[in-house]
């Protein structure tokens, strides 16, 4: 609720809540899914899940009894996975997650540099499948990552033509909508805003009505 009065106050029209999956000890359960309905009006809650992944065969811990309820899943590397491997093995661990879960809409953080991945191959993968990449401002705005690290990521994904999501990674009501550390990266990087899937509400809802698809698709076992 605070989330959400504090997006409204900044002008933000809807907002998604990306909880972690279940690996890291997120606590988004079926009270959150299946009965809390835009509880504070003048804005719109979306929900979703920071799944994680969980393994080398392309396993992720998305509860899928909630898939149906889940407007946006995105796909991380977390410490639940060994760090210190090279970028190969994290590349091929994520591409084969995305083959087996394509329900996936956004692959958050790559520019992690504990799990370093080949953003050339992982952005057109993505782009692939029709799944956004998200940028996410407080790695920037913390100092998290090399603002190199996350320019090469913005380069990618433009040279990809692979859509991005912009992302506030707000965890206090003071971060809600914050984009100052993104905003420089994509201006000096000349990035286009076609490909910028929440650049507005009716890009952002066309985006999520049109990976719901993908879900239903995919619940339904046309997709394997
Ligand atoms: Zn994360």
């Amino acid at each position: 609720m605070e989330m959400l009065e504090a997006a409204k106050a900044r002008g933000i029209k809807g907002l998604t809540i990306t909880d972690h999956g279940p690996a890291l000890g997120g606590r988004v359960n079926s009270v959150f899914f299946e009965r809390v309905q835009n509880p504070v009006d003048g804005i719109r809650l979306l929900k979703g899940m920071e799944c994680n992944l969980i393994g080398s065969e392309g396993k992720i811990d998305c509860p899928l009894e909630f898939l149906k309820y889940m407007d946006l899943v995105l796909l991380g590397i977390h410490p639940n996975i060994r760090s210190g491997l090279g970028a190969n093995e994290y590349t091929s661990m994520l591409l084969e997650a995305l083959d087996r879960n394509p329900y996936v809409d956004v692959l958050s953080h790559l520019n992690n540099s504990s799990y370093p991945v080949s953003y050339p191959s992982i952005t057109k993968a993505a782009a692939k499948y029709g799944m956004a990449v998200e940028i996410n401002n407080s790695k920037i705005a913390l100092d998290r990552t090399p603002i190199e690290d996350t320019e090469s990521l913005v380069l990618a994904c433009k040279r990809a033509e692979c859509r991005v999501a912009l992302c506030s990674d707000a965890h206090v009501v003071q971060e809600v909508g914050s984009d100052e550390g993104i905003r420089p990266v994509l201006d000096r990087m000349d990035f286009p805003a076609s490909l910028i899937v929440n650049r507005n509400e009716d890009a952002a809802m066309a985006f999520i009505e049109e990976r719901r698809k993908v879900k239903q698709d995919f619940l339904s076992g046309q997709i394997k």
